[in-house]
């Protein structure tokens, strides 16, 4: 807040902290530029927190002839996976087969993916036989089955990598503010010289100056080209997408399936996260644009009727330990009327008043995506130019001595200042719900490092206990609010409202009947 009231002229000022913005906070702050990034609510509460949580080239996307999305995918897939060891694994993925020939056919297809990915390869899928199929799934629908396909991809933690790029784009000298929305265009003969923002938490309003300013706000892009043209066509198209959490026990074993064709021809993933298992997700086009996007009673029972028919162990609304959905910005093309066909890559618009816009693409390309948008507003902007290094930059809190899943492990390197916090005051050391095994001192670290500012943030992305199991991070409000409290010297009023706002929004991630 201080360096946003020096009144200083930034060189790129980025609305938006989900995957796009805060890449491009990374991006532009390597390449030595003066960036700010803005965001009204917290980094990655929109989309950037509702994912799928894959790191892939996009089978599905092979199968529509996308060749060039499936390989630059492919490509970042590769990066990402060496740049963020502590925050993503490979995954090993097995396609049921219930016929011979589609044994061939997904054999077929995945070699293809296999060798799109060239020398960033992650191993050779391989036919599997009837046996090795039912030992590597053991509760996947016997009844036809022929054998599997597998195949690796990538899986990782969202909203854990949202953090680690917004201490990376700070450790290279940018700044970045959390509840702290834009609100306004600034103009100086009709081009874009800066944004007005305001702070969520003070109310307090900022005029800041700047060179270039990038829209990277996902869904809601449009509400910003309107503050600068009111009469701008809207960009995005959004199609909702849900995902249902259950206990390990449906679903045992360390694979994870896809299923090729549900019922209105998309693919179904089950993946094993954080000792839980994610299925999703669905496609579903919607007008309204929401902050906090409520899952459909269709898509959920759309999601256990087409995981229902490949398991033995029959899943039921009560089983449902969380359910999240996401809007997906799917950018609006004049030939597209089904967003399950709409294109997945990103798109860029430089308007007359040189705002930069972005947006589409997925997680596992942000990098690219922010290497672009940087370029676009370098050149607008006049800047000096100075080319991208983000493809090897290893992002915060790198280390290949802990397994992404293990205790910490997404903290990386940070792990070890935690571990610190607990010896100072061994009470740190415990739980927060004896289900989870996330840790008191976690609480002080996201408060003091991490810019968690209220119970949500800490529940929902620093740690993933609302995503998990909404039940559980009810029961977690009260020890939350009460430390969050005491290390932000927070009053009584202040605890009660965030245990009742809290307690409001997970009841959307309850699966309710
Ligand atoms: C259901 C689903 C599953 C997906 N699964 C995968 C997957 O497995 N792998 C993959 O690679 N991709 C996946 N994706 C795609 C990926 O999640 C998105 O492409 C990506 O998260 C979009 O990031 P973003 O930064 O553009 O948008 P967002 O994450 O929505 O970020 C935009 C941010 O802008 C902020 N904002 C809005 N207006 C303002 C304002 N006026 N001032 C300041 N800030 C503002 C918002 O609060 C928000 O935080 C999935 C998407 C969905 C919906």
């Amino acid at each position: 807040m201080a360096a946003i009231r020096q009144k200083i002229v930034w060189d790129i000022v980025v609305i938006g902290g989900g995957a796009t913005g805060l890449g491009i906070a990374v991006d532009a702050a390597k390449r030595g530029y003066k960036v700010l990034l803005l965001e009204k609510n917290d980094f990655a509460k929109g989309t950037s927190s509702r994912s799928t949580k894959l790191v892939h080239g996009g089978v599905r996307y092979l199968a529509q002839g996308n060749l060039k999305l499936v390989i630059e995918a492919l490509r970042e897939r590769g990066f990402l996976l060496k740049n963020a060891p502590h925050l993503t694994r490979v995954q090993d993925f097995i396609i049921p087969a219930y016929s011979y020939w589609q044994k061939w056919y997904y054999g077929i297809g995945l070699s293809i993916y296999d060798l799109l990915s060239n020398k960033l390869s992650l191993g050779r899928p391989a036919i599997l036989s009837k046996k090795s199929t039912q030992l590597l799934m053991p509760s996947i629908l016997q009844k036809k089955l022929r054998g599997g396909i597998s195949y690796k991809d990538g899986q990782f933690d969202d909203s854990r990598l949202a953090i680690s790029l917004a201490l990376t784009a700070h450790d290279y000298g940018a700044t970045l503010i959390n509840y702290c929305g834009v609100v306004g265009l600034i103009k100086k003969d009709d081009k874009v010289s800066g944004v007005i923002a305001v702070d969520d938490i003070t109310e307090e309003k900022f005029e800041i100056y700047s060179k270039s300013v990038i829209n990277a706000t996902g869904v809601f892009v449009d509400q910003v080209l309107a503050m600068d043209d009111p009469s701008s066509p809207h960009m995005v198209m959004p199609s909702q997408g849900v995902h249902l959490v259950v206990d390990k026990k449906f679903f045992p074993g360390s694979s994870a399936l896809m299923i090729p064709k549900t019922s209105d021809g998309r693919v179904l993933f089950a993946l094993p996260w954080h000792d839980q298992v994610v299925i999703g997700t669905t496609d579903t086009p919607l007008n309204l644009i929401s902050e906090e996007p409520i899952a459909l009673e269709e898509e959920i029972k759309f999601i256990l009727s087409n995981f229902n028919q490949y398991n033995e162990l029959k899943i039921c609304r009560d089983d449902i330990l969380s359910v999240f959905a996401g809007l997906r910005p799917l950018v609006k093309t004049s030939n597209t009327s089904s967003t399950a066909l709409a294109s997945r890559d990103h798109t860029i618009i430089v308007s007359k008043s040189n705002l930069i816009t972005i947006t589409g693409g997925k997680w596992t390309t942000y990098r690219k995506m922010a290497k672009d948008a940087v370029s676009n507003a370098a050149f607008v902007a006049n800047l000096p130019l100075v080319k991208c290094s983000t493809r090897h930059l290893r992002l915060h809190g790198y280390t290949e001595e802990m397994k992404y899943g293990e205790m910490l492990s997404v903290y990386g390197t940070d792990s070890i200042h935690i571990k610190e916090l607990i010896k100072e005051n061994n009470e740190l050391g415990d739980v927060v719900h004896p289900d989870f095994p996330y840790l008191k001192a976690e609480i002080v670290w996201a408060v003091r490092n991490e810019m968690a500012i209220n119970v949500e943030d800490f529940l929902a992305r620093r740690t993933r206990m609302l995503f998990l199991n909404a039940r559980a991070a009810i029961e977690s409000v009260n020890v939350v609010a009460d430390m969050m409290a005491a290390e932000m010297q927070k009053d009584e009023n202040w605890k009660a409202e965030q245990v009742a706002d809290f307690t409001e929004i997970a009841q959307e991630y309850l699966s309710k009947h």
